[in-house]
């Protein structure tokens, strides 16, 4: 299937397009081009004013676009509509804070006058994918088009709609055509796409195999790229935490988006004095999630967005049994059409198991136990990926331990790992390299000039 809008609830097939012809893409690159050298000249301000628009729009239709998302990638109603909400959060953000995150920054030097410039570096690549089909792309473009960037946006395949509601929301909003443009058009097309002279980064959220791709194409290029990439984030639990806040926490943090975020725990570590009543508490938690319709308000779980991804699962599932894993709850399809999976939790996993270090995209659950905090930061650490991470514990000193020593993008310390607007998100090692929001966001894709005057 092409670029297509099919229910992952039911199967059906909603609406299918046309990739754009050879043609439509040169054309569309060069009108961004074109609009780059007038929107450049824009004010922070009126910028700001724009972003503000596109801010109102997504909360005044917010149930509209949750509606769109839902019905492409299977997440429940009720997350989607939140997903508009945050996206309407992180525009206002960057449309408050744009002008003082990229303003000169004088140096301390003996020039008679030394200092920073910002600016914009011209027509900015983006591959995104479904999992959050609205935030993943607003995350980038606000702080793209208030650093007077101009955005491409190559979106996934199975979210044809939701791509085209966005050019639409900012074009409503009244950005000048071509400051944000839609690209409907396959992954093949990347690689080539930044041979462009006139595109000057890119940005992907996706796989490991695509941000290589994208990275190595790049690469020949010398252009700048930001990966955001796969997870396999640790989530422990030490004797000290509060447990009941835990283990619902845990539910959360690993159901999110039908569990299919990067950043949803997938590797639950919990020290040997608690594991008997942390797996207890998290599977009495499991027996009440009402898996069903996304569209209706009292689902917890979708069906996963592709057969892909179900198929995924199911085979990692298998294998993880095949090594000598035990399946607590689950690991199976339930009886109803779509991509749906049973929520999973697997447990007595081997030590030298090699899914136990993989990323399970889909409700699975894996949960390991350890002795001591030394233990737990070696199987965090244990993975290829370095995104998030998550640690219980109410004791100061194993707090720090965690910080400084668990390889990620981020700690969180009795929390959940979430991305805020006001705090920068990315990863290391195999998820990948540069950051998203916060101040370190919006300064990714600038020219850091450096002015000295004599
Ligand atoms: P995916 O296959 O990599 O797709 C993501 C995007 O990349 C889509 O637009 C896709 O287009 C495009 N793409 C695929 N292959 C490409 C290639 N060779 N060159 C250029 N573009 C290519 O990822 P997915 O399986 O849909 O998404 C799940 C993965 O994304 C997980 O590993 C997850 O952890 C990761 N993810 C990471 C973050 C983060 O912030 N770190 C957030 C969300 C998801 P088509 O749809 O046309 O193939």
């Amino acid at each position: 299937m092409g670029i297509a809008t099919i229910n992952p609830a039911t199967g059906e097939v909603v609406k299918t397009f046309e990739a754009l012809t050879d043609a439509e893409l040169a054309e569309k690159v060069a009108l961004a081009q074109e609009t780059f050298e007038q929107y450049r000249e824009t004010s922070f301000e009126q910028r700001s004013h724009w972003l503000h628009a596109a801010a109102n729009i997504l909360d005044a239709e917010k149930e509209a676009f949750g509606q769109v998302m839902t019905l492409e990638m299977g997440k429940p109603l009720k997350a989607a509509i939140a997903e508009v909400e945050k996206c309407a959060m992180v525009c206002r953000f960057y449309a408050d804070h744009a002008a003082e995150f990229l303003k000169d920054v004088p140096g301390q030097t003996d020039a008679s006058k030394s200092f920073v410039r910002y600016q914009p570096l011209g027509v900015v690549l983006a591959v995104m994918p479904w999992n959050f089909p609205f935030w993943q792309v607003f995350r980038f473009a606000a702080p793209a088009l208030m650093a007077g960037n101009v955005g491409l946006l190559k979106h996934a395949s199975n979210v044809p709609q939701s791509a085209l509601a966005i050019e639409d929301i900012l074009l409503q909003a009244g950005f000048p055509q071509g400051a944000f443009q839609t690209l409907l058009i396959g992954a093949n097309k990347v690689a080539p796409l930044m041979e462009d002279p006139r595109i000057k980064a890119a940005t992907l959220t996706g796989s490991e195999p695509a941000g290589a791709s994208l990275a190595a194409a790049a690469g020949t290029q010398i252009k700048k790229v930001v990966l955001e990439l796969g997870g396999s984030d640790p989530f422990i639990v030490m004797p000290s935490a509060d447990l009941e806040a835990a283990v619902s926490t845990a539910v959360t943090a690993r159901m999110i988006n039908n569990g299919q975020s990067c950043i949803a725990a997938k590797r639950f570590i919990v020290a040997d004095a608690i594991a008997d009543e942390f797996e207890a508490k998290l599977l009495a938690k499991y027996k009440e999630l009402k898996v069903g319709d996304p569209m209706l308000p009292d689902t917890d779980i979708g069906p996963l967005a592709t057969p892909a991804i179900l198929q995924d699962i199911v085979q990692q599932v298998e294998a993880i049994a095949q090594e000598g894993a035990k399946i607590l709850i689950g690991g199976a399809r339930p009886e109803r059409p779509g991509n749906y999976y049973l929520p999973t939790i697997v447990t007595s996993i081997p030590d030298d198991s090699k899914l136990g270090k993989e990323e399970f995209f889909g409700p699975v659950a894996l949960l390991f136990r350890v002795g001591d905090s030394d233990a737990a930061i070696r199987l965090a650490n244990g993975t290829p990926f370095g995104l998030g991470s998550s640690a219980w514990t109410n004791d100061p000193a194993e707090q720090e331990r965690f910080i400084n020593e668990i390889e990620a993008g981020c700690v969180f310390i009795n929390s959940m790992v979430k991305s805020d607007p006001r705090l920068p998100f990315g990863g290391i090692k195999r998820s990948g390299f540069g950051r998203e929001l916060g101040i370190q966001g919006i300064q990714e894709f600038v020219n850091i000039k450096t002015v000295w005057v004599k």
